[in-house]
């Protein structure tokens, strides 16, 4: 496998026309908005994109990027290790026209022609795969029962859902960390 290059690009157009793919890995450093997100600054994001020219004109990017990251649970305050894996499935034109025809029956992107970063492809998908809750279960939260029950003040979260607090106490298993 090649080395990861923060300034992977490729031609989108070029590479639908050869059904190309492109398979490598991007330091998380190039990413902008997504690396403050996961808290390791050396990670490096693989990504396994496949170009196709779409019946509509445009071109069809499939495949998966994915990325190690470590989030820290809001109610427990631990650092959780997690892979964030979004999978993707867009559309690439150079046209706003076409955008407003097939939004939002289709993920769309207006890019520009000829090269463009490996980034732009895959960096909204994989920030919206980023869950809002590190433990994905109460049961996965070794701090949540004893935080809960020595917790007096109202977080700004749960000030909104009164009962949230109740609710978590009843559906001990189904209440996200
Ligand atoms: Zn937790």
């Amino acid at each position: 496998m090649t080395r990861a290059d923060e300034k992977a690009s490729i031609d989108p157009n070029d590479a639908a026309a050869h059904s190309r793919s492109w398979i490598g890995r991007v330091p998380v450093s190039a990413f902008e908005r997504l690396s403050p997100l996961i808290g390791k600054p050396d990670a490096e994001v693989e990504v396994e994109l496949t170009f196709e020219p779409d019946a509509n004109g445009t071109v069809r990017v499939s495949g998966v990027a994915s990325v190690n990251a470590i989030l820290e649970c809001h109610r427990c305050l631990e650092d959780v290790s997690q892979e964030i894996v979004a999978e993707l499935d867009l559309r690439l034109t150079s046209s706003e026209d076409k955008l407003k025809e097939l939004m939002p029956a289709l993920d769309v992107m207006v890019i520009d022609v000829g090269l463009i970063p490996i980034v732009a492809i895959v960096e909204d998908d994989l920030i919206m795969s980023i869950p809002a809750r590190a433990c994905t279960t109460e049961l996965n939260c070794p701090n949540a029962p004893r935080e809960l029950a020595s917790s007096t003040s109202v977080s700004e979260d749960d000030s909104s859902r009164p009962f949230a607090g109740l609710q978590t106490l009843k559906n001990s298993n189904k209440e996200e960390c």
